[in-house]
């Protein structure tokens, strides 16, 4: 039996790949709308290297898998040895690996540097998903996210530089009802400077344990409405100029659900969102119900 410390978060793509929790929680952990790793379970560690090799020996015994999605919340923190560790192990015990992803902040990005970052590339490691979710820097203050509009640029270079994908996700409603259109105006400009391979889309969904719950309640945080969001994702693509990217808001905490390649895609997926905005149509939005099974980030 694998060992998971539970609950598990992963992006929708990697359905398929096997987990392997070389890290439980999130060294972080100060994001104000976060509530993925607050239970005492998920106090933030690092596997021994051991157990680690463990888990991967019996993984292979049970499954067949060619992708490996390291968790949990920002596995690039893992020091740099352990991690060349865990890669070559990876490498060893599974020939036909094709592809290895986590979870990464924009400070482990800055701090691991481009040399490091080369390492495990070489070693496998494909893509990193790192969470941007606003370019306005107040917002940004404001939601304790510990990164700037400039270092997420900045650690975008460098993955470039690295050879590393980078898939980066923003989250609509985080700039609240007061600077919804900053957010979404500054957010483009983000996404065109750091000008990432993939940009997944997210809704903000307020859940207790987060402490922007809390704000909600004593109402010093507003939700805009979905129309809000829908307007705040049409700023967003507008914005938006890729060199050559897929911009998704598949992710099931959103109202509209949306695949592209830009730049090629770009007007469609305009005049797409802009049919809804004018006529206030429902019609093509996910039911609220749906967007509250409870999601996986
Ligand atoms: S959003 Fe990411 S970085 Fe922020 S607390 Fe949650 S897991 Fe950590």
């Amino acid at each position: 039996m694998i060992d998971y410390t539970l609950p598990i978060f992963r992006p929708p793509s990697e359905a398929k790949s096997f987990i392997l929790q070389a890290s439980i929680g999130c060294s972080y952990n100060k994001c104000t709308y976060c509530a993925m790793y607050r239970r005492e379970n998920q106090k933030f560690r690092i596997r021994p290297i051991e157990e680690i090799k463990t888990i991967i020996d019996e993984a292979v015994k049970r499954y067949e898998f060619k992708r490996v999605f390291i968790s949990d919340g920002n596995a690039l923190v893992i020091p740099q040895d352990r991690l060349v560790r865990v890669l070559e192990y990876l490498n060893q015990k599974c020939p036909n690996l094709e592809r290895v992803t986590m979870y990464a902040n924009v400070g482990d990005v800055l701090r691991k540097g481009v040399e490091n970052l080369k390492i495990l590339r070489e070693l496998g490691l494909h893509m990193v998903y790192i969470g941007f979710e606003s370019g306005d820097d107040v917002v940004l203050k404001r939601i304790k996210k510990g990164a700037s509009y400039r270092e997420a640029v900045e650690a975008s270079r460098i993955l470039k530089e690295a050879g590393i994908k980078n898939s980066v996700m923003v989250l609509l409603g985080i700039g609240g009802k007061d600077r919804s259109l900053e957010h979404a105006l500054k957010t483009g400009h983000l996404l065109t400077d750091a000008d990432p391979d993939y940009v997944g889309v997210l809704s903000l969904q307020i859940r207790p344990g987060a402490p922007i719950y809390q704000e909600w309640i004593e109402g010093k945080f507003e939700l805009p409405d979905k129309f809000q969001m829908i307007k705040e994702l049409e700023i967003i693509v507008e914005n938006t100029h890729l060199t050559n990217g897929f911009f998704f808001s598949n992710h099931i905490s959103n109202y509209l659900p949306l695949k592209a390649r830009f730049p090629e895609d770009k007007e469609k997926v305009l005049e797409e969102i802009r049919k809804i905005l004018k006529y206030r149509d429902e019609s093509r939005l996910r039911p609220e119900f749906y967007r509250d099974v409870v999601n996986q980030y």
